[in-house]
């Protein structure tokens, strides 16, 4: 007779969930619904409806063959990567969650998550960048991200050629032609071509169709990256336009309630494998602790773009009749029809973030932003409160006048994003600061 232990009947372990119905009756599920359940299992978890936060450095494995069919798979002797969980620098279970549900979002294969939207983009661009290659970009980035090609990746001969958001195909094919000479020149290949649209804060769109085009006709087979942390994952979808690799600071509309730093990518599978290759390396993967909080904040993100969206829209509508206010950078109104062409083109929504441009200066915006009550003077974007800054004096105080210029950031812009609150209080706020302007 069996003793009562082996009696007991032991399931086969079973680290990954069953692969949940993603349709009902031949229809794909929404995101919005796959955001309460996609890619989790409460029955691994002892019944518990909600991920729990897995604060372990170390998995235990099933036994010494499958360590080692692991190890085969993290060094890339194995094509496909790890089967399973096996040093939290390389991944853990909060943080494969929060990665199917981030490619739900974007239609996306694969997803990797980061400690920051810099940390993404720096690894990104580190996994595909040899010496002396050519990253081509639109301009302007995110500060920081402008200099890390600039500043860093120039250490090891990396060079960049830089477009306007705008482009035009003709003048796409120039610019790529361009930077095919230059890494020619310089003994290396051009290594990617990295996007930012809407850019900040001046919200010009970039033609992604076209630099698709473009990529196809001049530089087949170079990827295309875009940092989509201004419309994504609602009313920007990247891949379905041409682009091979989205790019998110987390922090923003996704994270969403300004209390988190975390940032991620997503593409195909042979997009993302080099990157995670080098993240498995240098680390760089977000925390379980803030991959539990963004899991939360997915299941939020639709209704809170949705609200702050409508928000903006009306604030804007105020604003733009204000005898106090002299344009709007918001893409709800836009003047110039090649913007307007790729915005009906791209963009499902004009998102919440714009430019506000104050008839004066800076003193009139200083005294514009010091009687905000309601909306709090800060940089970053895309929280559940409305947050208002000088990106001239603030976000932007170091680029060069000159750049400044060309860029359009001048010292009558205040760049607002607008948050969930009543949209009525909100413009009675911006009313009474503007009577002090
Ligand atoms: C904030 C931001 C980043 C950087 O993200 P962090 O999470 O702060 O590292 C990159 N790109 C854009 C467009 C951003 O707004």
């Amino acid at each position: 007779m069996p003793d009562a232990v082996d009696a007991v009947e032991t399931p086969t372990p079973r680290r990954k969930p069953k692969p949940a119905k993603r349709e009902i009756g031949g229809r794909p599920l929404k995101p919005s619904t796959l955001m309460m359940g996609h890619g989790y299992d409460p029955v691994l978890s002892e019944g518990s409806l909600k991920a729990p936060i897995f604060l372990t450095s170390t998995f235990a494995f099933e036994s010494a063959a499958a360590g080692k069919r692991h190890f085969e798979g993290i060094t890339g002797l194995r094509e496909g990567g790890a089967e399973g969980l096996v040093y939290s620098r390389f991944n853990g279970p909060n943080q494969e969650i929060l990665e199917d549900r981030l490619a739900v979002w974007d239609g996306a294969e694969d997803a990797l998550t980061f400690s920051s939207g810099m940390t993404a983009i720096c690894i990104l661009m580190m996994a595909y960048c040899g010496q002396n290659d050519v990253i081509v970009h639109s301009g302007p980035l995110y500060a920081a991200s402008e200099g890390f090609v600039a500043k860093v990746l120039s250490r090891f001969g990396v060079t960049y050629v830089d477009f306007p958001a705008g482009a035009t195909r003709a003048e796409l094919d120039a610019v790529l032609e361009r930077a095919k000479a230059q890494a020619a020149a310089q003994g290396g290949k051009v290594a990617m071509i990295y996007l930012e649209s809407p850019a900040n804060p001046t919200n010009a769109l970039v033609d992604v169709e076209a630099v698709r085009d473009a990529r196809d006709a001049v530089l087949a087979g170079v990827p295309i990256a875009i940092d989509n942390t201004f419309l994504g994952p609602l009313w920007q979808r990247p891949l379905e336009h041409g682009a091979d690799i989205v790019a998110y600071s987390l922090t923003k509309y996704v994270g969403g309630h300004s209390d988190l730093v975390a940032g991620s990518i997503a593409g195909a599978k042979r997009w993302m494998d080099p990157v995670r290759a080098l993240r498995n390396t240098m680390g760089g993967i977000v925390d379980p602790n803030t991959a539990w909080m963004l899991l939360r904040s997915l299941e939020t993100v639709e209704l809170r773009m949705q609200r702050a969206g409508e928000n903006a829209a009306k604030v804007c509508a105020f604003l733009r009749e204000h005898p106090k206010v002299e344009g709007l950078g918001y893409l709800g109104f836009i003047a110039d029809p090649r913007q307007q062409d790729i915005y009906d083109r791209h963009c499902l929504g004009a998102g919440s973030t714009f430019s506000l441009f104050i008839k004066g200066g800076e003193a009139e915006c200083f005294r514009f932003l010091d009687n905000l009550t309601i909306a709090k003077l800060a940089v970053s974007l895309g929280g559940t409160e409305t947050l208002a800054s000088h990106p001239a004096s603030m976000t932007h105080l170091s680029v060069p006048q000159a750049r400044k210029d060309l860029l359009g950031i001048t010292d009558n812009l205040v760049r607002i994003s607008v948050g969930i609150e009543d949209a009525d209080d909100l413009i009675a706020n911006f009313a009474q600061a503007l009577e002090h302007v």
